[in-house]
Protein backbone atom coordinates (compact mmCIF):
# COMPACT_ATOMS: atom_id res chain seq x y z
CA UNK A 1 0.00 0.00 0.00
CA UNK A 2 1.50 3.49 -0.85
CA UNK A 3 1.71 6.07 1.63
CA UNK A 4 -0.89 8.82 0.84
CA UNK A 5 -0.22 12.83 1.04
CA UNK A 6 -2.02 15.60 0.11
CA UNK A 7 0.81 17.12 -2.15
CA UNK A 8 4.03 15.26 -3.16
CA UNK A 9 7.02 17.48 -4.74
CA UNK A 10 9.37 16.48 -6.89
CA UNK A 11 13.11 18.71 -6.32
CA UNK A 12 14.59 20.96 -3.96
CA UNK A 13 15.58 23.67 -6.21
CA UNK A 14 13.76 27.08 -6.19
CA UNK A 15 9.68 26.97 -6.34
CA UNK A 16 9.60 23.06 -4.35
CA UNK A 17 10.75 24.40 -0.79
CA UNK A 18 8.63 27.64 -0.53
CA UNK A 19 5.99 25.75 -1.96
CA UNK A 20 5.78 22.41 0.22
CA UNK A 21 6.47 24.93 3.51
CA UNK A 22 3.12 26.97 2.43
CA UNK A 23 0.84 23.78 1.65
CA UNK A 24 1.57 22.50 4.76
CA UNK A 25 1.52 25.41 6.63
CA UNK A 26 -2.06 25.33 5.42
CA UNK A 27 -2.42 21.84 7.00
CA UNK A 28 -1.66 19.67 4.11
CA UNK A 29 0.63 16.62 4.38
CA UNK A 30 3.33 16.80 2.08
CA UNK A 31 5.92 14.85 0.84
CA UNK A 32 9.53 16.23 -0.65
CA UNK A 33 11.80 14.22 -2.55
CA UNK A 34 15.09 14.91 -3.53
CA UNK A 35 17.89 13.13 -4.94
CA UNK A 36 20.78 14.83 -4.61
CA UNK A 37 21.81 18.35 -2.74
CA UNK A 38 19.06 20.30 -1.24
CA UNK A 39 18.61 23.76 -2.61
CA UNK A 40 19.27 22.55 -6.16
CA UNK A 41 21.42 24.13 -8.68
CA UNK A 42 21.01 27.64 -7.45
CA UNK A 43 22.58 26.73 -4.19
CA UNK A 44 25.01 24.29 -4.69
CA UNK A 45 26.27 25.10 -8.35
CA UNK A 46 24.88 27.81 -9.99
CA UNK A 47 24.13 31.32 -8.81
CA UNK A 48 25.67 31.43 -4.71
CA UNK A 49 28.48 29.41 -5.67
CA UNK A 50 29.38 31.57 -9.03
CA UNK A 51 28.62 34.97 -7.60
CA UNK A 52 30.95 34.07 -4.65
CA UNK A 53 33.53 33.38 -6.64
CA UNK A 54 33.01 36.71 -9.27
CA UNK A 55 33.42 37.94 -5.80
CA UNK A 56 36.91 36.40 -5.54
CA UNK A 57 37.75 37.45 -8.88
CA UNK A 58 36.68 40.76 -8.56
CA UNK A 59 38.64 41.70 -5.41
CA UNK A 60 41.95 40.36 -7.27
CA UNK A 61 41.05 42.63 -10.13
CA UNK A 62 40.65 45.62 -7.76
CA UNK A 63 43.69 44.32 -6.15
CA UNK A 64 45.92 44.39 -9.52
CA UNK A 65 44.40 47.78 -10.17
CA UNK A 66 44.62 49.33 -6.67
CA UNK A 67 47.48 51.72 -7.96
CA UNK A 68 44.86 53.70 -10.39
CA UNK A 69 43.23 54.54 -6.93
CA UNK A 70 46.04 55.48 -4.86
CA UNK A 71 46.93 52.86 -2.76
CA UNK A 72 50.38 50.63 -2.65
CA UNK A 73 49.91 46.81 -2.59
CA UNK A 74 53.18 45.56 -2.02
CA UNK A 75 54.06 42.31 -4.05
CA UNK A 76 52.40 40.70 -6.80
CA UNK A 77 48.72 40.00 -6.51
CA UNK A 78 48.20 36.02 -6.17
CA UNK A 79 44.99 33.99 -5.54
CA UNK A 80 44.66 31.07 -3.24
CA UNK A 81 42.07 28.67 -4.95
CA UNK A 82 41.65 26.69 -2.04
CA UNK A 83 40.43 29.21 0.18
CA UNK A 84 38.50 30.38 -2.98
CA UNK A 85 37.09 27.26 -2.66
CA UNK A 86 36.87 27.11 0.92
CA UNK A 87 34.74 30.54 1.15
CA UNK A 88 32.30 29.11 -1.63
CA UNK A 89 31.72 26.04 0.17
CA UNK A 90 30.99 27.83 3.56
CA UNK A 91 28.39 30.33 1.59
CA UNK A 92 26.98 27.52 -0.74
CA UNK A 93 27.16 24.95 2.32
CA UNK A 94 25.13 27.30 4.41
CA UNK A 95 22.22 27.90 2.34
CA UNK A 96 21.92 24.28 1.53
CA UNK A 97 21.75 23.55 5.10
CA UNK A 98 19.50 26.19 5.40
CA UNK A 99 16.91 24.50 3.33
CA UNK A 100 17.49 21.11 4.52
CA UNK A 101 16.65 22.28 7.87
CA UNK A 102 13.47 24.31 7.25
CA UNK A 103 12.03 21.46 5.85
CA UNK A 104 13.20 18.62 7.79
CA UNK A 105 11.68 21.28 10.67
CA UNK A 106 8.49 21.72 8.93
CA UNK A 107 5.44 20.27 10.68
CA UNK A 108 3.08 17.87 8.26
CA UNK A 109 6.30 17.62 5.50
CA UNK A 110 7.79 14.37 5.10
CA UNK A 111 11.34 14.48 3.51
CA UNK A 112 12.35 11.57 0.98
CA UNK A 113 16.01 11.36 0.05
CA UNK A 114 16.41 9.45 -3.13
CA UNK A 115 15.45 9.39 -6.81
CA UNK A 116 11.80 9.70 -7.81
CA UNK A 117 9.61 8.00 -10.14
CA UNK A 118 6.38 8.37 -11.05
CA UNK A 119 4.55 4.53 -11.33
CA UNK A 120 1.58 6.18 -12.13
CA UNK A 121 -0.37 9.85 -12.41
CA UNK A 122 -1.19 9.39 -8.51
CA UNK A 123 2.03 7.47 -7.64
CA UNK A 124 5.61 7.60 -6.56
CA UNK A 125 8.22 5.15 -6.29
CA UNK A 126 11.52 6.78 -3.88
CA UNK A 127 14.12 3.67 -3.19
CA UNK A 128 11.86 1.17 -1.63
CA UNK A 129 8.68 3.52 -1.10
CA UNK A 130 5.68 3.85 -2.81
CA UNK A 131 3.98 7.03 -2.35
CA UNK A 132 0.37 8.57 -3.48
CA UNK A 133 -1.03 12.42 -3.78
CA UNK A 134 -3.41 13.85 -6.09
CA UNK A 135 -1.43 16.64 -6.24
CA UNK A 136 2.18 16.32 -7.66
CA UNK A 137 4.60 19.08 -8.45
CA UNK A 138 7.63 18.40 -10.30
CA UNK A 139 10.18 20.62 -9.67
CA UNK A 140 13.19 18.61 -11.14
CA UNK A 141 15.69 21.45 -12.68
CA UNK A 142 18.06 20.70 -15.40
CA UNK A 143 21.76 19.77 -15.79
CA UNK A 144 24.90 20.49 -18.28
CA UNK A 145 24.55 19.44 -21.62
CA UNK A 146 27.69 17.36 -22.62
CA UNK A 147 27.73 17.87 -26.54
CA UNK A 148 28.33 15.07 -28.62
CA UNK A 149 31.38 16.46 -30.27
CA UNK A 150 34.11 14.48 -31.72
CA UNK A 151 36.34 13.18 -29.23
CA UNK A 152 34.58 14.01 -25.73
CA UNK A 153 34.80 10.61 -24.42
CA UNK A 154 38.54 10.62 -25.07
CA UNK A 155 39.13 13.87 -22.75
CA UNK A 156 38.61 14.86 -19.19
CA UNK A 157 36.18 17.80 -19.06
CA UNK A 158 34.66 20.05 -16.51
CA UNK A 159 30.98 21.09 -16.02
CA UNK A 160 29.26 24.28 -14.04
CA UNK A 161 28.76 20.98 -11.22
CA UNK A 162 32.32 19.65 -11.45
CA UNK A 163 34.16 23.26 -11.63
CA UNK A 164 32.71 23.47 -7.93
CA UNK A 165 35.23 21.34 -7.16
CA UNK A 166 38.37 23.00 -8.86
CA UNK A 167 40.57 24.12 -5.96
CA UNK A 168 43.79 25.19 -7.95
CA UNK A 169 44.71 27.30 -11.04
CA UNK A 170 44.06 25.61 -13.71
CA UNK A 171 46.93 26.61 -16.79
CA UNK A 172 44.90 26.93 -19.60
CA UNK A 173 41.01 26.79 -19.23
CA UNK A 174 39.30 26.38 -22.36
CA UNK A 175 35.85 27.23 -22.68
CA UNK A 176 33.54 25.73 -24.85
CA UNK A 177 30.15 28.14 -25.11
CA UNK A 178 30.27 31.87 -25.12
CA UNK A 179 27.04 32.43 -23.42
CA UNK A 180 25.57 33.30 -19.32
CA UNK A 181 27.70 30.66 -17.90
CA UNK A 182 31.16 30.25 -19.98
CA UNK A 183 31.27 34.34 -20.01
CA UNK A 184 31.32 33.91 -16.05
CA UNK A 185 33.43 31.25 -15.49
CA UNK A 186 35.89 32.99 -18.50
CA UNK A 187 36.35 36.17 -16.60
CA UNK A 188 36.34 34.91 -12.84
CA UNK A 189 39.02 32.67 -13.85
CA UNK A 190 40.93 35.16 -16.15
CA UNK A 191 41.29 37.05 -12.96
CA UNK A 192 42.41 34.06 -10.66
CA UNK A 193 45.33 34.20 -13.14
CA UNK A 194 44.34 31.38 -15.30
CA UNK A 195 44.68 31.65 -19.65
CA UNK A 196 41.20 31.37 -20.40
CA UNK A 197 40.41 30.72 -24.22
CA UNK A 198 36.44 30.68 -25.03
CA UNK A 199 35.10 28.91 -28.26
CA UNK A 200 31.93 29.94 -29.52
CA UNK A 201 30.08 28.90 -32.83
CA UNK A 202 28.35 31.65 -33.28
CA UNK A 203 29.61 34.59 -34.80
CA UNK A 204 29.29 36.80 -31.42
CA UNK A 205 29.19 35.91 -28.22
CA UNK A 206 25.89 35.96 -25.67
CA UNK A 207 23.93 35.91 -29.19
CA UNK A 208 20.54 36.61 -27.73
CA UNK A 209 21.79 40.19 -26.79
CA UNK A 210 22.10 43.72 -29.03
CA UNK A 211 25.03 43.20 -31.11
CA UNK A 212 26.14 46.12 -29.66
CA UNK A 213 26.06 43.95 -25.89
CA UNK A 214 27.89 41.45 -27.42
CA UNK A 215 30.88 43.15 -28.65
CA UNK A 216 31.21 45.38 -25.67
CA UNK A 217 31.08 42.75 -23.89
CA UNK A 218 33.87 41.20 -26.01
CA UNK A 219 35.70 44.09 -25.56
CA UNK A 220 35.70 43.86 -21.84
CA UNK A 221 37.14 40.15 -21.62
CA UNK A 222 39.40 40.80 -24.26
CA UNK A 223 41.06 43.58 -22.74
CA UNK A 224 41.58 41.52 -19.68
CA UNK A 225 43.18 39.02 -21.86
CA UNK A 226 40.73 36.60 -22.59
CA UNK A 227 41.21 35.26 -25.80
CA UNK A 228 37.80 34.69 -27.69
CA UNK A 229 37.33 32.56 -30.77
CA UNK A 230 34.35 32.88 -32.88
CA UNK A 231 32.95 31.28 -35.71
CA UNK A 232 34.11 27.67 -34.12
CA UNK A 233 32.70 25.14 -36.30
CA UNK A 234 32.47 21.22 -36.11
CA UNK A 235 34.27 21.57 -32.43
CA UNK A 236 36.25 18.50 -31.67
CA UNK A 237 38.36 17.62 -28.72
CA UNK A 238 41.60 15.04 -28.23
CA UNK A 239 44.24 14.53 -26.29
CA UNK A 240 47.54 16.06 -26.62
CA UNK A 241 49.71 14.62 -24.19
CA UNK A 242 48.22 15.92 -20.66
CA UNK A 243 46.87 18.73 -22.49
CA UNK A 244 43.58 19.09 -24.34
CA UNK A 245 43.73 20.48 -27.89
CA UNK A 246 40.55 21.82 -28.98
CA UNK A 247 39.74 21.91 -32.88
CA UNK A 248 37.72 25.02 -33.75
CA UNK A 249 38.11 25.34 -37.68
CA UNK A 250 37.43 29.01 -37.27
CA UNK A 251 37.38 31.30 -40.52
CA UNK A 252 40.36 32.83 -39.05
CA UNK A 253 43.36 32.17 -36.60
CA UNK A 254 45.07 28.58 -35.83
CA UNK A 255 42.52 25.92 -36.02
CA UNK A 256 42.99 24.28 -32.79
CA UNK A 257 43.35 25.75 -28.90
CA UNK A 258 45.22 23.74 -26.74
CA UNK A 259 44.40 23.75 -22.97
CA UNK A 260 45.10 21.88 -19.45
CA UNK A 261 41.60 21.91 -18.73
CA UNK A 262 38.48 22.13 -20.50
CA UNK A 263 35.00 23.22 -19.61
CA UNK A 264 32.01 22.77 -21.23
CA UNK A 265 29.27 25.32 -20.96
CA UNK A 266 26.92 25.07 -24.05
CA UNK A 267 23.46 24.67 -22.60
CA UNK A 268 21.33 22.99 -20.02
CA UNK A 269 19.05 20.16 -20.48
CA UNK A 270 15.81 19.71 -18.31
CA UNK A 271 16.06 16.69 -15.51
CA UNK A 272 12.76 15.02 -17.36
CA UNK A 273 14.44 11.96 -18.45
CA UNK A 274 14.73 9.56 -15.65
CA UNK A 275 11.60 10.56 -14.01
CA UNK A 276 8.97 8.30 -15.68
CA UNK A 277 7.12 10.72 -17.11
CA UNK A 278 5.42 8.39 -19.71
CA UNK A 279 3.96 6.30 -16.95
CA UNK A 280 2.31 9.53 -15.67
CA UNK A 281 1.27 10.84 -18.91
CA UNK A 282 3.06 13.55 -18.60
CA UNK A 283 3.78 15.62 -21.89
CA UNK A 284 7.59 16.90 -22.65
CA UNK A 285 8.25 18.75 -25.81
CA UNK A 286 11.07 17.43 -27.68
CA UNK A 287 13.69 18.99 -25.92
CA UNK A 288 12.40 17.36 -22.59
CA UNK A 289 10.86 20.28 -21.10
CA UNK A 290 7.07 19.74 -19.36
CA UNK A 291 4.63 20.85 -21.24
CA UNK A 292 2.49 23.66 -18.86
CA UNK A 293 -0.41 26.29 -19.67
CA UNK A 294 -0.55 29.52 -18.36
CA UNK A 295 -0.68 28.50 -14.37
CA UNK A 296 2.19 25.59 -15.02
CA UNK A 297 -0.77 23.01 -15.13
CA UNK A 298 0.92 19.91 -17.13
CA UNK A 299 -0.97 17.74 -19.67
CA UNK A 300 -2.34 15.83 -16.50
CA UNK A 301 -4.61 17.15 -14.18
CA UNK A 302 -2.94 17.16 -10.44
CA UNK A 303 0.25 17.55 -12.01
CA UNK A 304 2.39 21.38 -11.99
CA UNK A 305 5.64 22.03 -13.12
CA UNK A 306 8.01 24.54 -11.96
CA UNK A 307 11.08 26.21 -12.72
CA UNK A 308 13.84 25.30 -15.23
CA UNK A 309 11.92 21.68 -16.14
CA UNK A 310 8.75 23.52 -17.53
CA UNK A 311 11.04 25.64 -19.87
CA UNK A 312 9.03 28.83 -19.09
CA UNK A 313 12.20 30.42 -17.53
CA UNK A 314 15.64 29.25 -16.77
CA UNK A 315 16.87 31.60 -13.69
CA UNK A 316 16.26 30.97 -9.76
CA UNK A 317 13.87 34.27 -9.72
CA UNK A 318 11.78 32.21 -12.76
CA UNK A 319 11.57 29.18 -10.54
CA UNK A 320 10.66 31.43 -7.33
CA UNK A 321 7.84 33.38 -9.37
CA UNK A 322 6.57 29.69 -10.81
CA UNK A 323 5.70 28.97 -6.69
CA UNK A 324 4.29 32.46 -6.45
CA UNK A 325 2.35 31.58 -9.29
CA UNK A 326 1.00 28.19 -8.41
CA UNK A 327 0.44 29.15 -4.75
CA UNK A 328 -1.51 31.86 -5.90
CA UNK A 329 -3.91 29.89 -7.88
CA UNK A 330 -3.92 27.10 -5.67
CA UNK A 331 -4.22 28.42 -2.17
CA UNK A 332 -4.93 32.05 -2.26
CA UNK A 333 -7.77 32.46 -4.87
CA UNK A 334 -5.31 34.60 -6.99
CA UNK A 335 -5.68 33.90 -10.53
CA UNK A 336 -2.06 34.80 -11.72
CA UNK A 337 -0.38 33.62 -15.15
CA UNK A 338 2.86 33.20 -16.38
CA UNK A 339 2.74 35.11 -18.92
CA UNK A 340 2.25 38.17 -16.50
CA UNK A 341 6.11 38.02 -16.36
CA UNK A 342 8.50 40.62 -17.80
CA UNK A 343 11.42 38.96 -18.31
CA UNK A 344 14.39 40.01 -16.34
CA UNK A 345 17.98 38.59 -15.54
CA UNK A 346 21.58 39.47 -15.37
CA UNK A 347 24.78 38.50 -16.78
CA UNK A 348 27.15 38.77 -13.79
CA UNK A 349 30.63 39.28 -15.51
CA UNK A 350 32.28 42.44 -14.52
CA UNK A 351 30.55 45.12 -15.07
CA UNK A 352 27.37 43.06 -14.87
CA UNK A 353 24.74 43.34 -17.32
CA UNK A 354 21.05 43.87 -16.27
CA UNK A 355 18.60 43.18 -18.46
CA UNK A 356 14.52 43.47 -18.91
CA UNK A 357 12.01 43.23 -21.58
CA UNK A 358 12.63 43.39 -25.31
CA UNK A 359 16.22 43.38 -27.15
CA UNK A 360 16.21 46.59 -29.23
CA UNK A 361 16.55 43.74 -32.34
CA UNK A 362 13.48 42.71 -31.13
CA UNK A 363 11.74 45.40 -31.01
CA UNK A 364 13.04 46.46 -34.33
CA UNK A 365 11.51 42.91 -35.80
CA UNK A 366 8.41 43.86 -33.90
CA UNK A 367 7.87 46.27 -36.29
CA UNK A 368 6.67 48.72 -33.54
CA UNK A 369 7.43 52.54 -33.55
CA UNK A 370 10.37 52.80 -30.91
CA UNK A 371 12.58 54.95 -29.42
CA UNK A 372 15.83 54.47 -28.10
CA UNK A 373 18.19 56.20 -25.33
CA UNK A 374 22.36 55.09 -25.25
CA UNK A 375 24.29 56.23 -22.23
CA UNK A 376 28.36 55.11 -21.96
CA UNK A 377 29.58 54.77 -18.96
CA UNK A 378 32.21 57.09 -19.23
CA UNK A 379 29.35 59.64 -18.95
CA UNK A 380 28.00 58.14 -16.01
CA UNK A 381 29.35 60.45 -12.78
CA UNK A 382 29.34 57.52 -10.47
CA UNK A 383 31.19 55.27 -12.67
CA UNK A 384 33.81 57.53 -13.36
CA UNK A 385 34.22 58.10 -9.41
CA UNK A 386 34.44 54.22 -8.88
CA UNK A 387 36.64 54.01 -11.59
CA UNK A 388 34.65 51.59 -13.78
CA UNK A 389 33.70 52.79 -16.55
CA UNK A 390 32.82 50.35 -19.36
CA UNK A 391 30.13 49.85 -20.72
CA UNK A 392 26.29 51.26 -21.55
CA UNK A 393 23.20 51.77 -20.79
CA UNK A 394 20.35 51.48 -23.30
CA UNK A 395 16.50 51.51 -23.01
CA UNK A 396 14.02 51.38 -25.63
CA UNK A 397 10.82 52.49 -25.35
CA UNK A 398 7.09 52.55 -27.31
CA UNK A 399 6.89 55.90 -29.59
CA UNK A 400 2.87 55.55 -29.61
CA UNK A 401 2.03 54.38 -25.89
CA UNK A 402 5.37 55.34 -24.11
CA UNK A 403 5.62 52.35 -22.22
CA UNK A 404 9.19 50.57 -22.03
CA UNK A 405 9.60 48.07 -24.20
CA UNK A 406 13.28 47.00 -22.75
CA UNK A 407 16.49 47.82 -21.37
CA UNK A 408 20.09 46.52 -21.23
CA UNK A 409 22.19 48.62 -17.81
CA UNK A 410 25.84 46.77 -19.04
CA UNK A 411 27.60 48.62 -16.47
CA UNK A 412 29.07 48.70 -12.86
CA UNK A 413 25.61 48.52 -10.55
CA UNK A 414 23.81 47.09 -13.88
CA UNK A 415 21.99 43.98 -11.86
CA UNK A 416 20.36 46.84 -9.41
CA UNK A 417 19.96 49.56 -11.71
CA UNK A 418 17.69 47.91 -14.46
CA UNK A 419 14.87 47.16 -11.72
CA UNK A 420 14.11 50.84 -11.46
CA UNK A 421 13.37 50.54 -15.15
CA UNK A 422 11.66 47.24 -14.80
CA UNK A 423 9.44 48.22 -11.61
CA UNK A 424 7.93 50.81 -14.07
CA UNK A 425 7.17 48.31 -16.75
CA UNK A 426 5.62 46.27 -14.11
CA UNK A 427 3.37 49.21 -13.04
CA UNK A 428 2.69 49.91 -16.89
CA UNK A 429 3.51 53.60 -15.97
CA UNK A 430 4.34 55.40 -19.41
CA UNK A 431 8.10 55.98 -18.76
CA UNK A 432 7.66 60.01 -18.43
CA UNK A 433 6.88 58.74 -15.21
CA UNK A 434 10.69 57.88 -14.72
CA UNK A 435 11.95 60.28 -16.89
CA UNK A 436 10.36 62.82 -14.21
CA UNK A 437 11.29 61.26 -10.81
CA UNK A 438 14.09 62.79 -8.94
CA UNK A 439 16.76 59.84 -8.52
CA UNK A 440 19.89 60.09 -5.45
CA UNK A 441 22.99 61.86 -6.16
CA UNK A 442 25.56 60.57 -7.39
CA UNK A 443 24.03 56.84 -8.40
CA UNK A 444 24.10 54.99 -11.61
CA UNK A 445 20.32 55.21 -11.55
CA UNK A 446 20.17 58.85 -11.31
CA UNK A 447 21.26 59.06 -15.15
CA UNK A 448 18.27 56.85 -16.21
CA UNK A 449 15.68 59.71 -16.32
CA UNK A 450 18.33 61.70 -18.00
CA UNK A 451 18.13 58.81 -21.07
CA UNK A 452 14.64 58.84 -20.83
CA UNK A 453 14.91 62.82 -21.84
CA UNK A 454 17.15 61.97 -24.54
CA UNK A 455 15.52 59.68 -26.75
CA UNK A 456 15.88 58.99 -30.10
CA UNK A 457 14.20 57.02 -33.03
CA UNK A 458 15.41 53.79 -33.43
CA UNK A 459 17.88 53.63 -36.15
CA UNK A 460 15.82 51.69 -39.22
CA UNK A 461 12.68 53.56 -38.06
CA UNK A 462 14.26 57.16 -38.10
CA UNK A 463 12.02 58.54 -41.06
CA UNK A 464 8.48 59.85 -39.77
CA UNK A 465 9.48 58.59 -35.88
CA UNK A 466 9.10 61.66 -33.98
CA UNK A 467 9.60 62.56 -30.71
CA UNK A 468 6.89 60.60 -28.34
CA UNK A 469 7.72 62.88 -25.16
C1 LIG B 1 26.65 28.14 -13.42
C2 LIG B 1 25.26 28.65 -13.24
C3 LIG B 1 25.07 29.92 -12.76
C4 LIG B 1 23.79 30.41 -12.61
N1 LIG B 1 23.62 31.68 -12.14
C5 LIG B 1 22.37 32.17 -12.00
C6 LIG B 1 22.17 33.49 -11.52
O1 LIG B 1 23.12 34.21 -11.23
N2 LIG B 1 20.90 33.93 -11.38
C7 LIG B 1 19.82 33.15 -11.69
O2 LIG B 1 18.70 33.59 -11.54
N3 LIG B 1 19.99 31.89 -12.14
C8 LIG B 1 21.22 31.39 -12.30
N4 LIG B 1 21.39 30.12 -12.75
C9 LIG B 1 20.20 29.32 -13.04
C10 LIG B 1 19.58 28.78 -11.74
O3 LIG B 1 20.54 28.09 -11.00
C11 LIG B 1 18.42 27.86 -12.08
O4 LIG B 1 17.56 28.52 -12.97
C12 LIG B 1 17.64 27.52 -10.83
O5 LIG B 1 18.44 26.85 -9.90
C13 LIG B 1 16.44 26.65 -11.24
O6 LIG B 1 15.96 26.02 -10.18
P1 LIG B 1 14.85 24.91 -10.29
O7 LIG B 1 13.91 25.29 -9.22
O8 LIG B 1 14.30 24.76 -11.63
O9 LIG B 1 15.59 23.54 -9.97
P2 LIG B 1 17.04 23.16 -9.49
O10 LIG B 1 17.62 24.22 -8.64
O11 LIG B 1 17.82 22.70 -10.64
O12 LIG B 1 16.74 21.95 -8.51
C14 LIG B 1 16.19 20.75 -8.94
C15 LIG B 1 16.39 19.72 -7.84
O13 LIG B 1 15.67 18.55 -8.20
C16 LIG B 1 16.43 17.42 -7.84
N5 LIG B 1 15.97 16.31 -8.67
C17 LIG B 1 16.07 16.21 -10.02
N6 LIG B 1 15.50 15.07 -10.44
C18 LIG B 1 15.05 14.44 -9.34
C19 LIG B 1 14.37 13.22 -9.12
N7 LIG B 1 14.01 12.42 -10.13
N8 LIG B 1 14.08 12.85 -7.85
C20 LIG B 1 14.41 13.67 -6.81
N9 LIG B 1 15.03 14.83 -6.95
C21 LIG B 1 15.34 15.21 -8.21
C22 LIG B 1 17.86 17.85 -8.11
O14 LIG B 1 18.77 17.07 -7.37
C23 LIG B 1 17.82 19.30 -7.65
O15 LIG B 1 18.17 19.42 -6.30
C24 LIG B 1 22.66 29.60 -12.91
C25 LIG B 1 22.85 28.29 -13.38
C26 LIG B 1 24.15 27.83 -13.55
C27 LIG B 1 24.32 26.43 -14.05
Amino acid sequence: MPKTYDAIIIGTGQAGPSLAVRLAGKGKKVAVIERKFFGGTCVNTGCIPTKTMVASAYAAHVARRAGDYGVDISGPVTVDMKRVKARKDSISGQSRTAVESWLKGTKNLTVYEGQARFESAREIIVGAERLAAFQIFINVGGRAVVPEMPGIDQVPYLTNSTMMNVDFLPRHLVIVGGSYVGLEFGQMFRRFGSEVTIVEMASRLITREDEDVSATVREILEAEGVRVRLNARCISVSKRGDDIAVGVDCSAGPPEVVGSHLLLAVGRRPNTDDLGLQKAGVEVDKRGYVVVDDQLRSSVPGIWALGDCNGRGAFTHTSYNDYEIVAANLLDGDSRPVSDRIQAYALYVDPPLGRCGWTEAQVLNSGRRALVGKRPMTRVGRAVEKGETKGFMKIVVDGDTKEILGAAILGTGGDEVIHCILDVMYAKAPYTVLQRAMHIHPTVSELVPTILGELQPLVGQETGAGSAA
